[in-house]
């Protein structure tokens, strides 16, 4: 197997688990359970996962979507997050490409992909994982600069939080309620990731969001789904505007030199 099949295959794996964690994360987050302690548990039956149970999407198939002590139906979410989380970490392992900023980019992904189902469903985003994914990218640049990286990643990091979050607090008092400050948090965070790779992406992951909400907002109009004043969770948005960065930076990197 060729090196970059060896990393991509090993990212695979790496998002499957990720993925499974973020089920965890997405499900007790908002019901301000903790995340590592108890085990995983069947939430009809309350009988704790066995190992192979815990197994990201095979499980799953060999149970046949029900679990095995009460029977009762385990969402498709489950496994469709786990294979979300594997697909969207292999893209930014090809579009961004084997370098420290990486770690920071599937940091992203991983909050991203978090966020944007929890707004999903209950309309907002927590604090705490906002606040935890700055904590990792954190950890992440004493690990770099430990490991004798002296890029300058903090400035540009911090520079790019401040505008992207500036950016949208801006747009959030003009639009007056349209949208929440989790939105900004969330934007600051993805926005500082983004601006890792370059200042630029950092405006098309915000210019990305817009696009695809209002692209979303008229499809809803003209479907009679919804009329203007229906509010939209705008994570998913948020989210796929960061997506949309990586391949923007894959196709015209160092772009404006910035
Ligand atoms: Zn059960």
């Amino acid at each position: 197997m060729s090196l970059i099949g060896a990393i991509s295959l090993s990212m695979v794996l790496l998002g499957l688990l990720i993925g499974s964690f973020a089920n965890v994360a997405v499900y007790r987050i908002p019901r301000g359970e903790s995340l590592i302690k108890p085990r995983s548990h069947c939430v009809s039956c309350d009988r704790e996962l066995s190992a192979f149970e815990n197994v990201p999407v095979i499980s799953w198939v060999l149970q046949k979507g029900r679990c095995r002590g009460c029977g009762v139906r385990i969402s498709a979410r489950y496994p469709v997050t786990e294979l979300l989380t594997a697909v969207v970490f292999v893209y930014s392992l090809w579009l961004v490409g084997v370098h420290w900023t990486l770690a920071y980019v599937l940091i992203g992904d991983f909050v991203a992909i978090v966020a944007s189902e929890i707004d999903l469903e209950v309309r907002r985003i927590p604090n705490l994982l906002v606040i935890s994914g700055f904590g990792l990218c954190l950890v992440s640049m004493v690990v770099q600069f430990l490991s004798g990286d002296s890029s300058r990643q903090l400035d540009r990091f911090f520079i790019a939080l401040i505008a992207s979050s500036g950016a949208l607090y801006a747009i959030a008092l003009i639009s007056r309620g349209g949208m929440g400050m989790g939105d900004v948090k969330l934007v600051g965070l993805l926005g500082a990731i983004a601006g890792l790779l370059g200042y630029p992406y950092v405006f098309i992951l915000i210019l990305g969001a817009f696009a695809f909400g209002s692209i979303f907002g008229i499809a809803l109009i003209a479907l009679k789904r919804a009329d203007r004043k229906s509010a939209v969770p705008f994570g998913p948005f948020i989210g796929a505007g960061y997506i949309v960065s990586q391949l923007a930076y894959h196709f015209t990197p160092h772009l404006l030199g910035l």
